[in-house]
């Protein structure tokens, strides 16, 4: 199995100019790649299998970061490729750009090229670079690669990949959680319990929306258009660690709570999409709980269950079993007109996700 762990890292000036001309070589060679394996198809239908190796004659200067980092540029470029091979929906490899993408590489421990000190972390041709780890990590996990990022306010980070083998006594699932998403409170459990997500993009919305009013009346490429720059992405980095932390704290009280946590298999980038939620959906970042949940269960040898996003989890009376023929997403009571009962619409749901996994799981 596998584990991150991701700690600050504070790197020198000197360091901090490699790290930025290995984010520009990365992306670099990525959209090179791109390109002529584009050009190559065009003319002869057929597939160009090129490599960072085959640029460093010609741009010289790709000798001078960390190789590892170019040759996951190529790694990451070939998913792209399968992904889209796939599942067409996703669509065709794009290029990176400066202003969009997430500035980052990825190295791997080749020789013990990585090493973890006291407060550093030694990186390929970076050397010692000084780092604030706030946990240790068990001595039994092996290191397998290093992802060095910079955030939109100008830290750096370094999230550590690290193996490990875990004997896991599985538990037999005794004890069974349903989950229905909801969009305001996150999820509603079958216990009848909303996960009362404070919604913290919305608290935060009339603080952001001033600062961003700010930011573009400043006027282009000066100091004070800088300054605020960094200004709304502090915000905006504020709240995705209030929601992280909130995200982690839940999903450890769910794992510890129950055995097995049944869910419906919910599509949030299709959804958002199709629903023009966007804002909503995302705020609340149930596909990250889901992951974390995932994760957390599995460490304790239980389990996530993913329904069938067909069942029909909101149709269906979890007391007597009948199913409506119609139900609109406006009626948020469910009224079962077969044996009478009256409950919130998505604990009703909740309760039909346990019972689809408990069926599932016991047959
Ligand atoms: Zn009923």
């Amino acid at each position: 199995m596998n584990r991150a762990f991701k700690f600050r890292i504070y790197p020198n000036r000197e360091q901090q100019e490699l790290i930025a001309k290995t984010f520009g070589c990365v992306r670099f060679v990525y959209n090179r790649m791109l390109s002529d394996r584009i050009a190559y198809y065009k003319e002869t239908k057929k597939s160009l299998h090129n490599t960072p190796a085959d640029y460093k004659k010609e741009y010289e200067w790709l000798g001078e970061v960390d190789s590892l980092a170019l040759a996951n540029a190529q790694l990451n470029l070939n998913k792209a490729y399968a992904n889209f091979f796939r599942d067409k929906s996703i669509g065709f490899p794009n290029f990176k750009s400066k202003k969009k993408n997430h500035k980052s590489y990825t190295t791997n421990v080749v020789n013990g090229n990585i090493k973890l000190g006291t407060g550093e972390l030694v990186l390929p041709k970076l050397k010692a670079v000084k780092m604030k780890q706030h946990r240790e990590i068990p001595k039994d996990y092996t290191l397998k690669s290093v992802t060095i990022s910079q955030t939109a306010t100008g830290k750096y980070f370094a999230s550590l990949l690290y193996a490990y083998e875990q004997d896991i006594k599985v538990i037999e699932p005794k004890v069974f959680l349903g989950l229905d998403y909801s969009m305001k409170e996150l999820f509603i459990s079958s216990e009848g319990v909303p996960a009362a997500y404070p919604r913290y993009y919305h608290q935060a919305l009339v603080k952001l929306k001033k600062e961003q009013r700010k930011l573009s009346k400043c006027q282009k490429g000066s100091q004070n258009r800088n300054k605020q720059r960094i200004k709304v992405a502090k915000l905006h980095e504020k709240v995705r660690d209030q929601r992280k932390d909130f995200l982690h704290k839940l999903s450890r009280q769910i794992t510890n709570a129950a055995d097995r946590v049944c869910i419906e298999n919910l599509n949030m980038k299709g959804m958002s999409r199709a629903l023009h939620f966007g804002k909503s959906v995302s705020d609340n970042g149930f596909g990250m709980f889901v992951s974390m949940l995932d994760y957390k269960l599995k460490d304790q040898g239980k389990d996530l269950i993913k329904i069938d996003k067909w069942f029909p989890s909101s149709k269906l009376c979890s007391s007597c079993g009948e199913k409506k023929a119609e139900l609109s997403l406006s009626e948020r009571i469910y009224h079962c007109e077969a044996c009478g009962i009256i409950l919130d619409r998505d604990y009703n749901a909740s309760i039909n996700i346990k019972n689809e996994g408990m069926r599932m799981t016991l047959g």
